[in-house]
Formats: structure tokens, C-alpha cells, sequence
């Protein structure tokens, strides 16, 4: 019985990122088209992408509509939500600090619920989404090092030299690329192994690898995330980011990310642990998956898999496909999903 149970744990536990995508389009009702038609006029659809000057953030107006149908669906706030507010509400301009939470629910039952939490306010027609996130370096195995992904050695300057080879020892690699980190269908950049304590040196400024990484996971984060109406600040409890009032408020209501990497280039990246991932993340995880993942944090679903988005309109929407970075990719759909919460979350 014991194992029984423990099998259909584990059945339930896996489950979400195998199956979760897209719901039917029959859930989508009037209001959904309505706001999916409203958003088109917010700053943060009409944005220019400070990244690459794209400026394609709406996307497809009836897929964002599916999008939305589907979210709310699985929204455990979803509800209140619509109770709350009409499709034609209209938020002021400026807007006192709330935190959000809730979770999202693929199957309709507790065990696959994904958290998510965030603190959301708005200054002059701008909204801010601060996340505190507290890194965990990976400490089950090969604890001496850390795997970082190319762009990043590229930006260490060590990506032609260091991580151009493998240096093995008792048939450990213990520096420099790591073999088959690309090529095992998971990753579309090779990574490259440190050592934990390294510090390097860039424009000459010398920093510890994990003070460089981190700072990498910001800057691609708030870059891709943020655009005119919409910020992003993704703050690191490590590097001492967060106000010690503000940070008691974020761990009393739980809203700290916390990023639990592993050493294995073969785990498909998940933002939260489970009892069967307790660290879901490769440290070498892509760029264009930090961004994704960060996505689950603002309690956004997978739109997967991507033969069956794409072709409903997903095509270069961040949530659709995992690997399609670009800078308008984190379509204004996804905004608005997480400013409409702002009349569900709880004053700070
Ligand atoms: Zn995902």
C-alpha cells in the first residue's frame, strides 16, 4: 500500500512539467477577448524592447485571450479576480505596495498547485514587480565547483581558453567544458565548470564567480522582464539587496524565491523544488531559461508543448517555447496577468 502510495506520489509529482500546456479554448469567455483587446493599450504592450528594439509585445490578441482563459482557470485567485474587477477596469496611477500570492493548479488537485508570490505596486503609471531571491549553490555533489553557462564564461573572458577543454582527474572533470552538456536535447548552450571560489577579473573589476553569477541571473531577468510600464527588480538576499524591514515582511508572508541549483546537466530546469527535486535547477541552465523559469515565479503556466502553442500563436512567446529568447518575447499578455492580481494581494 505504502508503495502504492508512493508510486502515485510520484506520478502526480512529475507530472506538471511532462503534461501541463495550454487549456481548451472553450474555456475562453466574452471578458477574456475584452481584456485581451484592453491590454493592447497598456505602455507595456505598446513598449519598445530595451533589449534588442523589438517592439512586438502584443503578440496575437485571440491567443492571448487563450492564455488568459487558461491562467485564470488555474488561478486559485482566478476568481476573486473576476469577482472583483470588470474586464474594462482601469488601475490608478500610482498604487501602494501589496504582496501577491497564490498558487496555480494544472489538474484541479492540491499536489501539483505551483506557488507563486511577488510584491507589485505602481508609481506614475508604472508598474514595479520586486522579487526577493535568495540563492542555493548546489551542495549534494561537486560541491568544489560550479557550472556556468557559455555566455557567461564569454563575458568572464574565459569562454576560448578555460572552457575550450575538458581537464579531467580520476575521471571527474574538474575544470573547463563540460562533456555533453549540449547534445543530451535539455540545453542549447555548453557550460563550463569553475572552481566554487574563483574570482575573476572583468573591466577591471574582481568579483567572486558566485557574486558574477548571480548578477548574471539579475541582469538577464530584469532585462527581458522590464520594458516602459513594466520593472522588474529581482533582488538578491545574498548580496544584502533587500531592506531587513522589508525582508522580515517577505519571509513572515513567504514570498522569497529561492533558487536551488544543482550540478547536473541532464535535469530539465523546474523554478521550485518538490519532494522529488529538491534542486531542480542546473546551475548551467540557458539564459533564454533563467527567463522562462522566472516566468513560474510570476505564476505564469507552460503553454507547452510547442507544436500544439506555436500554431494557436505562440510563436515567440516566452512561455510557449522555453528556448525562444528575444526581447519582446515576455508578451504584454503576461504583464497584465500579474497586474490584474494587484486587487487580490494583501497592503505590505
Ligand atoms: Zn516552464
Amino acid at each position: 500500500m505504502r508503495q502504492l502510495m508512493l508510486s502515485l506520489l510520484l506520478v502526480v509529482l512529475w507530472a506538471p512539467s511532462a503534461f501541463a500546456g495550454l487549456c481548451k479554448a472553450g474555456n475562453i469567455e466574452s471578458r477574456h477577448n475584452r481584456e485581451a483587446e484592453n491590454l493592447e493599450r497598456e505602455n507595456f504592450a505598446m513598449a519598445v524592447s530595451p533589449v534588442d528594439s523589438t517592439s512586438d509585445y502584443i503578440g496575437s490578441r485571440t491567443y492571448n485571450a487563450h492564455v488568459l482563459a487558461c491562467n485564470r482557470k488555474r488561478d486559485t485567485m482566478g476568481n476573486k479576480i473576476e469577482k472583483d474587477i470588470g474586464s474594462d477596469h482601469v488601475f490608478e496611477a500610482n498604487l501602494a505596495p501589496r504582496l501577491v500570492k497564490g498558487h496555480y493548479n494544472y489538474f484541479g488537485n492540491i499536489v501539483t498547485q505551483q506557488r507563486y508570490m511577488y510584491r507589485l505596486e505602481r508609481t506614475n503609471g508604472n508598474w514595479i514587480v520586486t522579487i526577493p531571491a535568495e540563492f542555493h549553490f548546489p551542495e549534494l555533489k561537486l560541491t568544489k565547483f560550479l557550472d556556468i553557462t557559455m555566455p557567461l564564461a564569454d563575458r568572464l573572458g574565459i569562454a576560448a581558453t578555460v572552457c575550450a577543454t575538458t581537464v579531467k582527474s580520476g575521471g571527474k572533470t574538474t575544470r573547463g567544458l563540460v562533456p555533453k552538456s549540449v547534445g543530451n536535447g535539455v540545453w542549447t548552450d555548453d557550460t563550463c565548470r569553475v572552481g566554487r571560489d574563483e574570482s575573476f577579473t572583468v573591466a577591471g573589476q574582481t568579483k567572486d564567480i558566485k557574486d558574477w553569477y548571480m548578477d548574471f541571473w539579475k541582469e538577464l531577468i530584469q532585462s527581458y522582464w522590464s520594458r516602459p510600464g513594466f520593472e522588474l527588480r529581482f533582488q538578491i538576499i545574498n548580496r544584502g539587496e533587500v531592506a531587513s524591514d522589508d525582508l522580515a515582511a517577505y519571509k513572515k508572508e513567504d514570498i522569497v524565491w529561492h533558487v536551488r541549483l544543482n550540478m547536473n546537466a541532464n535535469v530539465a530546469p523546474r523554478y521550485k523544488s518538490n519532494p522529488l527535486f529538491l534542486h531542480p535547477i542546473y546551475s548551467g541552465i540557458d539564459r533564454s531559461g533563467i527567463v522562462h523559469e522566472f516566468g513560474h515565479v510570476l505564476g505564469l503556466d507552460d503553454e507547452y508543448p510547442s507544436t500544439e502553442c506555436a500554431p494557436l500563436g505562440g510563436t515567440d512567446y516566452i512561455m510557449c517555447g522555453a528556448f525562444t529568447l528575444g526581447g519582446d518575447n515576455q508578451k504584454a499578455i503576461y504583464p497584465w496577468i500579474v497586474t490584474r492580481r494587484y486587487v487580490v494581494g494583501k497592503a505590505l
